[in-house]
């Protein structure tokens, strides 16, 4: 197969570049355009062969893509128009007219691509941007397929749902209707995901009654419900996931009092700590916010076995402040680090930040990113 010509919009610290080398098809990347300054000096320093545009998409003219030209896109367009917690202004957010630039300039271009990837968070689905997307790619002639997946189906311990659609120029007179969007990988048994098998039984809520409603949504201890309990223990007893030790720093190299969450947040939030052990087989989605702000930014590591969890939260509220810091100090809770998350993500072990860049940084540029497995496994199925 000859090497594709790739063109990466929206590239960051280069998730989409990693995806592309690590799905092994004879590619190169002939230009990757992004306007965070922070994230361009990530790329530069991990991709110095590639050429990096620091300018804004929309400022880039119909002739200079002309000139390059290419057979792939990859794109992750900014997701904040999109999320349930922003304020889903869709296309009428200034952050999708670079995106809307896009979808006027593909019509256009002397050559059309021959596959798109396009990276998204949940919610993009349902707006007026995907149905443009969508419009705008039948009537160039594309076939296209979207998927909602999360990186535990291909065995990483970490959610991450997201939204992909991926195009592919149809040559013959193919259907362009896509039936609708999938939850799981086409072929399961020949992209290779290992099948799945759990310990412990699945949840099954449709079966339960109204007192048992009632029962399961009791709080356990720390705000935990034994809905949430069972939820949790599904997903640790999920096999065909990998265990958070895979993909932990060897302790030597770990400056743990760092990544030690101080005590001030330790007594404010808690009861909100997502709190995942090494064995676990699941953690929640690192957004960009991690390190800073606690609730719903990511969880948590419990380095100290020999505490139970469930010992240290019972009856927590009704200790002095002293023993309550006391008590939660036990677990030894820390952060996870930025290469950690970066595990998380499927970021191969060459993959590093250039020295000026801060831990805050960091995890602020990782959040942003994608699962690149998830990417390598969906551009192996548009591509074959
Ligand atoms: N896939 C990337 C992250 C994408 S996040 C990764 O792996 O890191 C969206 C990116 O789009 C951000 O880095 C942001 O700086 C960039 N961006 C947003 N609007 C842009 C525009 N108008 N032109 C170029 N880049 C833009």
């Amino acid at each position: 197969m000859e090497s594709l010509r790739v063109l990466e919009l929206y590239s960051g610290i280069g998730g989409m570049h990693y995806a592309l080398k690590e799905s092994g098809i004879p590619a190169q990347v002939v230009a990757a355009i992004d306007i965070n300054t922070t994230a361009n000096q990530i790329y530069r320093h991990n991709f110095p062969d590639t050429s990096l545009w620091n300018k804004t998409i929309e400022g880039i003219t119909l002739d200079d893509f002309n000139k390059l030209p290419f057979d792939m896109i990859l794109m992750s367009p900014p997701c904040q128009p999109f999320t349930r917690i922003g304020l889903q202004g869709d296309i009428a957010d200034p952050r999708t007219k670079s995106f809307l630039y896009i979808l006027h300039l593909l019509p256009r271009l002397s050559r059309l691509p021959r596959f798109i990837l396009l990276e998204n968070v949940k919610g993009f689905e349902s707006s007026t941007a995907r149905d443009r997307l969508v419009k705008t790619l039948q009537e160039c002639g594309y076939t296209f397929q979207e998927i909602m997946v999360s990186p535990t189906s291909v065995g990483i311990p970490n959610s991450r749902l997201r939204y992909f659609l991926t195009a592919k120029l149809s040559t013959e007179k193919e259907s362009s209707q896509s039936s609708k969007v999938l939850d799981a990988f086409p072929h399961p048994a020949e992209s290779g995901s290992p099948e799945r098998r759990t310990v412990s039984s699945p949840l099954c809520p449709a079966t339960c009654q109204p007192e048992e409603d009632m029962r399961r949504g009791r709080v356990l201890y720390k705000q935990e419900t034994e809905t949430d309990a069972e939820r949790k223990m599904s997903q640790n007893g999920d096999l065909s996931v990998r265990q958070i030790h895979d993909f932990l720093e060897p302790l030597m190299e770990v400056n743990t009092e760092h990544y030690l969450l101080p005590p001030k947040t330790l007594l404010r939030y808690a009861l909100l700590l997502d709190i995942v052990q090494p064995t676990c087989r699941r953690s929640v989605c690192f957004t960009k916010g991690y390190g800073r702000y606690v609730e719903g930014t990511g969880s948590v590591l419990q380095c100290c076995m020999e505490t139970e969890m469930e010992n240290v939260f019972r009856g927590l509220d009704q200790l002095s402040e002293d023993e309550k810091l006391q008590q939660l100090m036990k677990l030894k809770l820390r952060y996870f680090t930025p290469r950690e998350v970066a595990n998380l993500l499927g970021f191969p072990q060459s993959f590093s930040f250039p020295e000026q860049i801060t831990t805050k940084q960091q995890y602020r540029v990782l959040g942003n990113s994608l699962n690149v497995v998830v990417v390598a496994r969906l551009l192996q199925l548009l591509v074959s």
